[in-house]
């Protein structure tokens, strides 16, 4: 995220307002090293955004992550390097240079929006270099309202972490927000709240996008977001070889289900935060019926790939 201290229209501390009123629970204020507009009216020190937003991310109880945005043309394009204990010294012409910097402080450092200019977008011999020294550890595959496939399948090729942000550079309340249309973000997978920890969970790569109405990561975790946001009911009523049964999703996403089997209605969205009733036939009246049905789904919106969604099963017992 910018503000003035590169081309933002906010002051630091505004950016760890709207995060807590929207409910973040960690943020890095990334501006750009290389490109500062509002220079004349706002000195040149990268260390200041940080500093300035860390009183307020204290009081607001907020993690404050120092980071700053590395600024080159496309090919290969900008990075975010995080986890920073000092921004100016990352102002070098070289890039390798700035990179073996960003190591030394043991950054991590991702790449930004790859697909933000179509006419240049791709995997260079810049970025093999930056991921052979493993300078380079992970990539936004979700960067404001874009998506890009592309970036979605090296993550997954290349064992990158998978980045979603806003890259928000206007007053957050400018952004439109409806349940489908929330700031992006990226879930981290920590073992407790504290920036350590979600820095370990990055390294490792424990994160999912949520963008939109969708959630972009690996299976394991789609799966496990899954298993633990669905409680399936016993069936409440039965009649010839129709059931009906309550399924919860505890979950904040309606999840998009689609038939993948044989039984079972073709499409079924379960409702966030809501419960939804599924009657299906069984193919045997009820009390002939065996113990458990079993049926095969895909969660359409859960995105283990590009436009591939999670095999789900909703196991149904019926004794
Ligand atoms: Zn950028």
């Amino acid at each position: 995220m910018h503000t003035v201290f590169s081309d933002g229209s906010v002051w630091p501390t505004v950016r760890v307002d709207e995060a807590w009123r929207e409910g973040l629970d960690a943020i890095s204020i990334t501006d750009h090293i290389e490109y500062q507009p509002h220079k004349n009216d706002v000195p040149t020190n990268h260390n200041r955004p940080y500093h300035i937003a860390f009183s307020r991310a204290r009081e607001k109880n907020l993690l404050l992550i120092k980071g700053t945005e590395i600024t080159r043309e496309t090919p290969p394009g900008h990075f975010n390097a995080i986890f920073l204990q000092d921004a100016n010294s990352l102002d070098t012409e070289d890039l390798f240079d700035v990179m073996k910097t960003a190591q030394k402080q043991n950054a991590f450092v991702f790449w930004n929006h790859p697909g933000w200019k179509p006419e240049h977008k791709g995997w260079f011999d810049t970025h093999t270099t930056l991921y052979e020294n493993k300078w380079m550890h992970g990539i936004e595959v979700v960067n404001g309202s874009s998506y890009y496939p592309e970036a979605h399948e090296w993550c997954l090729e290349k064992n990158l972490t998978m980045m979603g942000n806003t890259d928000i550079h206007q007053p957050s309340t400018l952004l439109e927000t409806s349940p489908d249309n929330h700031r992006s973000m990226t879930l981290v997978f920590a073992r407790e709240r504290s920036i350590d920890a979600v820095k370990e969970a990055l390294v490792e790569g424990r994160t999912t996008v949520w963008f939109k109405d969708q959630l972009i990561g690996r299976k394991k975790y789609l799966d496990a977001i899954f298993k633990e946001s669905v409680e399936i009911g016993k069936p409440y009523n039965k009649y010839r070889d129709t059931i009906w049964v309550e399924i919860e999703n505890n979950s904040d996403i309606d999840i998009d289900l689609e038939r993948a089997g044989t039984q079972g209605p073709g499409k079924l969205t379960l409702a966030a935060n809501a419960t939804t009733i599924l009657t299906t036939g069984i193919g045997a009246k009820a009390d002939e019926a065996p113990a458990q049905i079993e049926l095969s789904y895909i969660a359409r919106n859960f995105l283990i790939a590009p436009d591939k969604g999670l095999p789900v099963t909703l196991t149904i017992s019926l004794k």
